[in-house]
């Protein structure tokens, strides 16, 4: 079982916090990442890589400090960025080839079988002697994923990995992911909150630079459903007047009405009813009622 424990880590650029006091304890499975831009997501998986070292804090694998710089480490994890950038020239299996040298794979039919095997998992093996420059935005995205998985690491960081996949390549991304994550530890930025829910065991929430949640997805909806209302606006009824004193998480249309879910600890509205949540409705007011404590 892999473990990854993560005590106080504090990250600041001059005089802004970027990180502040994260302390959380991984394990196997799918942990979703989820928070505004610029709550500190990307920050904290380069902290983990050692592309950036914290101002303050520690790392654990199974017990061990970690160094961030050793080669030890750099071979159990596997990392796409957010941006990755990629060997334009090379083709996609050149690329991965070469990084499994890199990684000191020394035998050759070992590499090949490994590189035909995930290629065939992400349905890349018919683009693999095209360059990887002449490849559409989804395909280069799923070479720079196989890019983290390919060395076969015990801890995977994926920053937002499904950027720029359609509905297909995502639902084959999570699979695979989901096929593996029983022996791995798999962080997952994820840009869509509702995309976690049915992937991720445990979602951590961010903002501002704070872990704000823990927990597995169906716990958030239980914590933010007392706070959570619906109220049916016929159509006809001019709802701009409505819509500025609410704060609003959701509008749906059903025949001829408005269906709006609001976080009422704004503002109530008369003839409104609680309703549960969708996970992307909890998250907002999560983040609303981080607003409201400052
Ligand atoms: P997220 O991935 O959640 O969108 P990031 O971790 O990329 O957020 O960034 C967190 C914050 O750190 C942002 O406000 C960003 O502007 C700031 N930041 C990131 N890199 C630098 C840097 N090199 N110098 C100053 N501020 C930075
Ligand atoms: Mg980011």
């Amino acid at each position: 079982m892999n473990e990854l424990k993560i005590t106080s880590i504090t990250k600041k650029y001059e005089s802004k916090i970027v990180l502040n006091d994260v302390s959380t304890i991984l394990s196997n499975g799918i942990t979703g990442i989820i928070g505004p831009n610029g709550s500190g997501k990307s920050t904290l998986l380069k902290i983990i890589t050692g592309l950036l070292t914290p101002d303050y804090g520690s790392m654990s694998y199974k017990g061990n400090t970690i160094n961030p710089q050793s080669m030890e480490w750099r071979v159990k994890i596997g990392y796409l960025p957010q941006d990755p950038g990629l060997y334009e020239r090379m083709t996609a299996y050149e690329y991965l080839d070469y990084l499994l040298i890199l990684s000191k794979w020394k035998n050759k039919q070992s590499r090949n079988e490994t590189i035909n095997e995930l290629m065939e998992k992400m349905n890349l093996t018919s683009f693999e002697n095209y360059t990887i420059k002449d490849l559409s935005g989804g395909m280069r995205q799923k070479v720079a994923i196989a890019q983290a998985l390919i060395h076969n690491p015990s801890v995977i960081l994926l920053d937002e990995p499904t950027n720029n996949l359609d509905t297909e390549e995502r639902t084959r991304i999570h699979n695979y992911l989901l096929e593996i994550s029983k022996e791995k530890l798999i962080l997952f930025i994820g840009h869509i909150v509702d995309e976690l829910s049915s992937l991720c065991s445990t979602i951590l929430i961010f903002d501002k630079g704070k872990l704000m949640y823990k927990g597995n997805p169906e716990k958030l909806i239980e914590i933010q459903k007392e706070f959570i209302k619906e109220i049916k606006i016929p159509l006809k009824i001019n709802f701009q007047k409505i819509k500025e004193t609410l704060k609003i998480l959701n509008i749906g249309q059903r025949e001829d009405e408005l269906i709006v879910h609001f976080d009422s600890r704004f503002n109530d509205y008369p003839g409104s009813s609680f309703s549960k949540p969708t996970l992307s409705e909890a998250y907002q007011s999560l983040i609303f009622s981080n607003q409201i404590n400052r």
